[in-house]
């Protein structure tokens, strides 16, 4: 899909699925096309290019669409002087959900004790949990959440991390936003990176710790070396063109196997992590930066 809003292209040709029974992790810096994307799934904005399907149709052509996607974009899209219960309520009517099931969300947020509350008096982490029970009122199989952490305390940030997980673990389809690698790390089984509306890299969280540490290697006589090398306690693959990409030791370990058994290396180069590309990246980032400070 591409996105432009006017001469600014703020979703560039992005491709990527989204699958269920895991955590998908939505990261990039401030400003990368996160919640353009996550507007574009739900049908919000027009697309200049490409199209995006939700269970297989366009979100314009489901039946009942809150009983399919569900979605945390901005949690303080709320009428103020609106109680959380009575909130749901009208969204449940609109939606042909039963009321009964007001309550059961209202549960499952933690947002019993303060249901007659007017929603204009809660704080960030309430206004998260009201917007997330909007989210869950359909009972959907495809959840999305944009940034469903920022300015929440540990405490809360604890919550909607288990919370996901837990969905994830029910079978749907969980997609999550984030700037910050850290918390996508705690959270995703699988990583979409995005930068500058492009994708970055589309990757399970455990191949991406691998190739974090990884070191290609061009030696004159492999035969001599490999052994060396995993006796050390390296993992070693082929890579492309009769490299070896190594695991598990630093180029300075590699180096002194080599030195030891008398290889000539031809190349030692070690991969730039997916965490430094990440990195690199959001240095760019002025608001990303800000948000570390
Ligand atoms: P993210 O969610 O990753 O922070 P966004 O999708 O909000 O990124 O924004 C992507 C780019 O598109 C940014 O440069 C942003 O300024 C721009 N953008 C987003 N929404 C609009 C809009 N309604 N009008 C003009 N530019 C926009």
């Amino acid at each position: 899909m591409t996105k432009r809003y006017g001469n600014k292209t703020a979703v560039d040709g992005l491709t990527f699925s989204v699958h269920p029974g895991r955590v998908t992790g939505f990261l990039g810096p401030n400003g990368a096309g996160k919640s353009t994307t996550m507007r574009a799934i739900l049908g919000l904005d027009r697309l200049d290019a490409g199209s995006v399907t939700v269970n297989g149709r366009a979100y314009a052509g489901l039946p009942r669409p809150m009983r399919e996607v569900g979605a945390l974009l901005d949690a303080r899209a709320v009428h103020p002087r609106r109680t959380a219960r009575n909130h749901l309520l009208c969204i449940a009517q609109t939606n042909a959900i039963p009321a009964r099931r007001v309550d059961e969300v209202l549960r499952l947020v933690g947002l019993e004790s303060v249901a007659g509350k007017r929603a204009g008096g809660f704080s960030l982490g309430m206004g998260q949990r009201l917007g997330i029970a909007v989210a869950l009122l359909g009972d959907p199989k495809v959840l999305l959440f944009d940034e469903p952490v920022n300015g929440l305390d540990p405490e809360g940030i604890k919550w909607i991390r288990e919370l996901m997980r837990g969905l994830a673990a029910e079978g749907r389809t969980v997609l999550v936003s984030s700037h910050l690698m850290s918390e996508m790390a705690q959270t995703a089984d699988h990583l979409v990176v995005i930068g500058r509306g492009k994708l970055i890299a589309d990757i399970g969280i455990t191949e991406f710790v691998r190739q974090g540490s990884n070191v290609l290697v061009r030696a004159e006589e492999h035969e001599l070396l490999v052994p060396l090398l995993t006796e050390a306690g390296a993992t070693v693959h082929p890579g492309a063109d009769g490299a070896l990409i190594v695991t598990g030791l630093e180029p300075r370990e590699i180096g002194r196997a080599a030195l030891a058994a008398g290889v000539v290396l031809t190349e030692l180069t070690p991969q730039r992590s997916l965490e430094q590309a990440y990195m690199d990246l959001t240095r760019d980032s002025i608001e990303f930066q800000a948000s570390v400070a």
